[in-house]
């Protein structure tokens, strides 16, 4: 990314972080002592924390030792049997109770490891927990840089992760868990969501998690401070389809269980707003312009009801081609 790209998302970051204050002000209407105030308005992160934790986790069966729980935050992959629980992202902390209480009723003994689909809190918020569980983590090598780093994150400080926190272990390219009869084939994909992003395939259960690669239904967050890009959000669909067939059960990072016929409609959505912004950006039109001419506006009201409200994602977009 050019020095000019950089700041400039960086500023339009900044300009839709005030999505994410909206709860601290609220603290301060409600009579806030003035010490907790700064507490509160520092720490947009736990709000969210809080308010994704609060979500109440659904359980749904995708084969007979495999489940997908549901609710505060990244879906979770559980897979359970004989060698202990396995799982795919870790929800956020505040629903580690409630997730260990989930993965205990599988009955399929003690948890054994954790696997990070990427570096973002509702992901992997409970490596640390996962630890104190007596389980190991797993991820890609460029989690366990990014979660040794300070970030600013749609106006969230996030510090540097404790010692606890980081995976255990990790790889580069690719690595595979045997485990319950299962294999867990882990790939790491180009930047895309981010650069610590890996997809993981259960093949003899036909399951691919993919964590924030796919947003089913919903225009996807990328996030391009720690190096997200359209083009690898659109080349990793690609990947995933040429991949899966019309069987396989694939479990987003945010939204419903899809299968390749949702994934295939999600890339043709990214490919025609990559397509539309760039031809606009390449006729020499300024980020403003591009998101004043409204270039998804007929893909708003199926596309644009989730996290990503259609002009953010069209910053994003412009912003990392
Ligand atoms: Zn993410």
């Amino acid at each position: 990314m050019s020095r000019e790209r950089e700041q400039l998302s960086r500023r339009e970051w900044f300009r839709y972080a005030g999505v994410f204050a909206g709860g601290a002000m609220v603290a301060h209407a409600a009579g806030t002592p003035v010490w907790a105030q700064a507490q509160a308005a520092a720490d947009p992160m736990d709000e969210r924390r809080a308010q994704m934790g609060a979500a109440p986790i659904q359980t749904t069966r995708l084969g007979p030792n495999l489940v997908m729980l549901s609710g505060p935050g990244g879906n979770v992959a559980a897979l359970h049997g004989p060698d202990g629980v396995v799982i795919v992202d870790t929800f956020v902390k505040p629903a580690w109770a409630g997730l260990k209480q989930a993965l205990d009723g599988l009955g399929g003994g003690p948890l054994k490891l954790a696997i990070d689909t990427h570096w973002h809190f509702d992901h992997a918020d409970n490596n640390e927990r996962v630890r104190e569980a007596g389980a190991a983590t797993l991820a890609h090598e460029n989690t366990r840089t990014r979660l040794t780093q300070s970030h600013d994150l749609l106006g969230m400080k996030i510090k540097p992760a404790s010692a606890a926190s980081l995976p255990t272990q990790t790889f580069r390219d690719s690595h595979t868990v045997y485990a319950n009869g299962e294999t867990l084939q882990l790939a790491y994909v180009k930047p895309a969501h981010t650069d610590t992003d890996i997809a993981v395939m259960f093949a003899s259960a036909n399951v691919l998690h993919m964590g924030d690669l796919y947003f089913n239904g919903m225009y996807p967050f990328i996030d391009a401070t720690t190096g997200g890009q359209i083009n690898g959000m659109i080349e990793s669909a690609d990947t995933a389809l040429a991949l899966v067939d019309a069987q396989t059960k694939i479990i987003p990072g945010h939204g419903p269980l899809g299968d390749k016929a949702s994934l295939g409609k999600y890339r043709d959505v990214l490919v025609t707003v990559r397509d539309r912004v760039q031809k606009l950006k390449s006729g020499g039109q300024s980020l403003e312009q591009v998101v004043a001419a409204k270039p998804t506006k007929d893909l708003d009201e199926v596309w644009g009801k989730g996290f990503m409200q259609p002009d953010f994602f069209v910053t994003i977009v412009y912003g990392t081609l």
